[in-house]
């Protein structure tokens, strides 16, 4: 016993000069016999204080920690003391009182012979480190968001602003009577600009993917068709690039999606693999893309693989980021994120797995919708030109210039203008509108309180309301639109989707 107790000795403080922390030696009855703090022995003074404590009394020296700790500690303890099995535990402690910060422990307790072993390892700074590197990650996300959106939007927006300079300073020439002006150069530099502003709406209706609501129609689809218009619509990136081979199971259920969204995810997803074989030179470049039942989670399993270039995990861990991109001049970065906020919102996952030299496979799951397949019918189109009414519109916008627009696109019609709700709501009885426009987000006031008021005290003018937004909800706004599924139309629109709304609405029967 005692050679054996010289053996466990020794052994602690060879562990004690490599470990930096704390390890403790209890004898055969769980008593401390020793404990080593930092690579050297503690204090004779403060050893003795501990040394013959059975391990179960030190409660008695941290009665302010929490005792459900405590109790999981002392099971750990036991496990290692009374069964003689190894047993470990992560916990978290504010040291060394309950006033003071949180510190993170991993304690492991080491049968050896009949005695035992508690190693105990401060893993405060690797927590912080790792919390640190999390946050730096989500900034660095963040950061790239917002330069990708400066950097995307402040182009066009430099052309917008220098051709319509231009196109006035053209304007300015041909009201003095110049002879130099020339209405086609007038007219260039506002189809530039026009173009510019197509582009913002662009980034701006991509970006709108983000937030949650979205104003797609989601219906049971078959994966067949998705796929394949995705392929047709991808099928020049693809041909010169790689062979593509397509598997399906037969007899495979519908999904839910709305057809528009999911067949971008797929184009982005086929574009990317194409693309992954332009760096590299593959001898039997090839795209396979599998479609399977999964029953487990009731769902279709879509696994588009390529053995293209392939990704380092560095690359492999950013690439549902907004706006990260690896592709100097032909990437936007936001294929992945894009995809990524569709199949999440549609209660699917995307995820990908990557080697580099090997290629990527991009795991798209959607859950099926059994209990409506058959159902599907095609989607109607109609298209009705705009009609000549003329009716009394209330146009509630904090926003002048969006105010006057809607007064130009909707000059056949008698429009009255309020910055805010409660001066339009003071008007409603004396104006009696036909038809109201409502920004969904006003300073102080929302969409939701004219839908309240007019359900109470105007129930027939709720279908005659429409509401705009910039598509950016907060959660308030989010729910609204889910429960009560109003008119909307979503800025930037264009003049004749603003006309055809409001026709609908002065058509509107009560
Ligand atoms: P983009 O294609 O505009 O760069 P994405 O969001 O579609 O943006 O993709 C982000 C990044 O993910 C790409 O720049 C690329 O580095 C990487 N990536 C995506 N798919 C693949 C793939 N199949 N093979 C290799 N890299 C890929
Ligand atoms: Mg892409």
């Amino acid at each position: 016993m005692k050679n054996n107790n010289t053996f466990v000795q020794q052994a602690i403080s060879l562990i004690g000069e490599i470990i930096p922390d704390i390890v403790i030696h209890l004898d055969s009855e769980g008593r401390l016999e020793h404990y080593y703090k930092g690579q050297k022995d503690v204090a004779p003074e403060q050893l003795a204080v501990l040394r013959g404590t059975q391990i179960h009394e030190c409660r008695k020296f941290v009665p302010w920690a929490p005792k459900a700790l405590l109790d999981e500690l002392t099971a750990v303890v036991d496990r290692c003391l009374v069964q003689r099995q190894r047993s470990q535990l992560s916990f978290k402690i504010r040291w060394p009182d309950e006033h003071a910060p949180s510190y993170y422990f991993d304690l492991r307790a080491l049968p050896v012979e009949d005695q035992t072993i508690l190693l105990v390892r401060n893993t405060t700074s690797e927590r912080l480190l790792e919390e640190q590197l999390a946050i730096s990650e989500r900034m660095a996300s963040l950061g790239t968001l917002a330069a990708g959106v400066a950097h995307e939007i402040n182009n066009p927006l430099t052309y917008i602003q220098c051709n319509l300079v231009l196109a006035m300073e053209e304007l300015d020439i041909l009201r003095e009577g110049g002879e130099n002006a020339s209405l086609d150069e007038i007219q260039r530099s506002l189809e530039i600009a026009l173009d510019g502003t197509q582009r913002v709406a662009k980034i701006t209706k991509e970006l709108k993917h983000f937030s949650k609501v979205s104003e797609f129609e989601i219906a049971p689809l078959k994966i067949k068709d998705i796929l394949d218009s995705a392929i047709k619509l991808s099928a020049n990136e693809i041909r010169h690039r790689a062979e593509l081979i397509v598997r399906y199971e037969p007899d495979l259920p519908h999904i839910y999606g709305d057809p528009y969204q999911l067949t971008q995810v797929f184009v982005n997803i086929l574009i990317n693999a194409a693309q992954s074989f332009d760096e590299v030179s593959v001898d039997d470049a090839t795209i396979k893309i599998s479609v399977k039942y999964k029953e487990l989670n009731n769902g279709i399993l879509i696994a588009i693989s390529d053995n293209g270039v392939g990704m380092p995990s560095s690359v492999l861990r950013r690439i549902f980021d907004p706006f990260f991109t690896t592709k100097e001049q032909s990437g936007t970065g936001l294929g992945l994120s894009v995809s990524h906020r569709i199949i999440h919102d549609l209660g699917g996952t995307i995820s990908a797995e990557s080697s580099p030299g090997e290629g990527t496979t991009v795991f798209v799951s959607l859950p099926c919708s059994n209990s409506l397949a058959g159902q599907v019918s095609e989607p109607e189109l109609t298209i009705d030109s705009p009609k000549a009414t003329q009716a009394k519109i209330m146009v509630i916008e904090d926003d002048v210039m969006i105010q006057n627009l809607i007064k130009r696109i909707l000059d056949h019609h008698d429009i009255h203008t309020y910055s805010s709700l409660h001066e339009a709501l003071r008007y409603l009885d004396e104006l009696a509108p036909d038809a109201i426009i409502c920004d969904l987000m006003l300073p102080g006031e929302n969409g939701e309180d004219l839908h309240d008021y007019l359900l109470k005290n105007k129930p027939k003018l709720l279908p005659r309301t429409l509401f705009i937004t910039g598509g950016v909800f907060t959660p308030g706004a989010e729910l609204f639109l889910k429960a009560v599924k109003p008119n909307l139309l979503t800025k930037p629109f264009k003049s004749i989707d603003l006309m055809r709304h409001v026709d609908e609405l002065i058509q509107c029967t009560d």
